[in-house]
């Protein structure tokens, strides 16, 4: 979707699209997200309807993670618009400076379309090859420059509190899960939770994941000796990852521990999604944005001043 077209189209038009993918699995026709009542009355001067079943008001972003947005419709689909075309993600300043609104609605406006990506994937399984690996993100123990100065970081309380691991799991052709953990090892309980009994797995030569040869057939790589004998690797993994990398240097900067998972969810859906239009793109977020319940971590924050 060009946001060009987006602003063309005028808030009538925006509004009605938001209708239409709303109440999509009602075809376009509004409902009661209360009671689920079909055949609410239309308050025309208030773009709102009234429920004849339980007499609740209701807009077409309520129960979204829109609820309350003060934004324009036009401005939430084009900030939908540049989220998913920036492939290597998108700074809340940037996206600040292109639709002329708050750093701080923008950043809002950023996590709840992350959020919206990892809808729907907390009972997602992985079954067939599937890869597993993670990688260190953030913290750095600076290393003073006098040398009375000096920190020993191999002690564990020089090790910087920031530091994160991001385990992923990649169905070969599939979907790709990930977790933030302290420990690559936390990676194996993440695995056998979401990986079916059946399933070959794919793994590099680190020891914690010995384990998972008692619940999978495993394949190991050892990546001091080879990357891929064409099998056995954790090449779709490590894609996985040198795209998170390149989203958090080049956009982004810093990430802190807190919000990691929500940035990792992201790459994540830009892999498994790399081959669709942007057009497409664009409907599958605002089609999860819209369908999603009301964000439980986001709820309330645009009440408190963010637009
Ligand atoms: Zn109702």
């Amino acid at each position: 979707m060009k946001i060009k077209d987006i602003f063309k189209m005028g808030e009538e038009k925006a509004w009605e699209q938001f209708v239409a993918i709303r109440f999509a699995d009602n075809n376009g026709e509004a409902y009661c997200p209360a009671c689920g009542c079909v055949e609410p009355y239309f308050i025309t001067t208030r773009r709102k309807w009234k429920c004849r079943g339980c007499h609740k008001q209701f807009s077409v972003t309520s129960g979204t993670i829109f609820a309350s947005c003060k934004l324009d419709f036009t401005d939430i689909l084009a900030a939908i618009a540049l989220f998913v075309n920036a492939a290597k993600g998108i700074s809340a300043l940037q996206m600040a400076r292109d639709l002329d609104v708050q750093h701080k609605t923008a950043w809002v406006m950023c996590h709840k379309l992350r959020e919206a990506m990892g809808m729907g994937s907390d009972d997602v399984m992985l079954s067939g090859d599937v890869e597993i690996d993670g990688c260190h993100v953030g913290g750095h123990v600076r290393p003073e420059n006098r040398k009375e100065d000096r920190k020993d970081r191999r002690l564990s309380e020089n090790k910087d509190a920031d530091r994160r691991v991001v385990i992923a799991l990649r169905e070969r052709q599939g979907r790709t899960l990930t977790f933030v953990e302290k420990t690559e090892a936390a990676g194996v309980q993440h695995a056998l939770a979401r990986v079916e009994p059946n399933s070959v797995m794919h793994a590099d030569e680190a020891a914690h994941w010995d384990t998972l040869h008692a619940y999978y057939t495993t394949t190991r790589i050892n990546h001091s000796e080879q990357y891929s004998d064409g099998y056995a690797c954790t090449n779709q993994v490590e894609s996985y990852f040198s795209r998170l990398r390149r989203m958090i240097r080049g956009q982004h900067h810093h990430v802190s521990p807190q919000h990691l998972h929500q940035y990792s969810t992201e790459a994540g859906w830009r892999e498994d999604t790399r081959r669709m239009d942007n057009k497409a793109l664009w409907e599958k977020l605002t089609g999860a944005a819209l369908m999603a319940p009301v964000s439980r971590s986001w709820a309330g924050y645009w009440q408190r001043g963010a637009a």
